[in-house]
């Protein structure tokens, strides 16, 4: 398969030149720009909180969140920082496809927690929009409320741009990307061998909505 990303910028290494006005590819960026303006014109302000990230910036939040948690075993240490936080190498935001948003008009002190997008949250309005309209502008939820889904936890606020985040996943997987991974830059790379790291992928990369798949 000749992949149109390769899995040094996938992975978070090289980059590319992202959108001038969004952390994202080029045509994501263009599709966030329609999605926005259309939920302006219904009193919805969508804002990015988060879009690429490199990976010393992913490993920067994977490190914050291995000296969070306090726990009796490095295993059970793993399972907390992945509720939420990919391993770096593999995180989606690598990608320039995915966004973190939230409601623009409102100043949350932690504004990406599950609370805040629910029905009587103060984000509720603009999650309603998202559920409704995304799809339109080809923006999916990652990894949304499904009990049969494995892996990360429902993360109401992230969106994957599906015509480019397709691609990127389906030359992430071709490549060799468990050889590729320095585990020696991560914290916890005991735990981190190759055994686990393929556990990983079915759970966690591949614990995503399936229209994403
Ligand atoms: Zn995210």
């Amino acid at each position: 398969m000749t992949c149109e990303f390769d899995l040094d910028f996938l992975m978070g290494g090289t980059t590319r030149e992202m959108h001038c006005k969004v952390p994202l590819l080029y045509e994501a960026g263009e599709a966030f720009l329609k999605m926005q303006m259309a939920a302006k014109k219904d009193g919805v302000c969508l804002k990015i909180i988060s879009g690429h990230r490199d990976f010393n910036h992913q490993n920067k939040l994977w490190a914050a969140k291995y000296k969070k948690f306090v726990a009796p075993k490095l295993n059970d240490l793993i399972e907390n920082i992945l509720q939420y936080t990919a391993l770096p190498g593999t995180s989606r935001h690598h990608w320039g496809t995915e966004i973190d948003l939230v409601d623009g008009d409102l100043n949350l002190d932690d504004p990406l927690l599950t609370k805040n997008y629910i029905n009587g949250g103060p984000f509720y309005q603009m999650y309603d929009w998202l559920l409704d309209r995304a799809e339109q502008f080809n923006f999916y939820m990652t990894y949304p409320d499904d009990k049969k889904r494995t892996g990360f936890m429902f993360e109401p606020w992230h969106f994957s741009y599906q015509p480019l985040s397709k691609k990127c996943l389906d030359c992430f997987l071709s490549q060799n990307w468990v050889d590729c991974l320095d585990v020696k830059k991560i914290a916890g790379e005991k735990l981190l061998t190759a055994a686990y790291l393929k556990k990983y992928q079915c759970d966690y990369l591949l614990g995503i909505n399936l229209k994403l798949l």
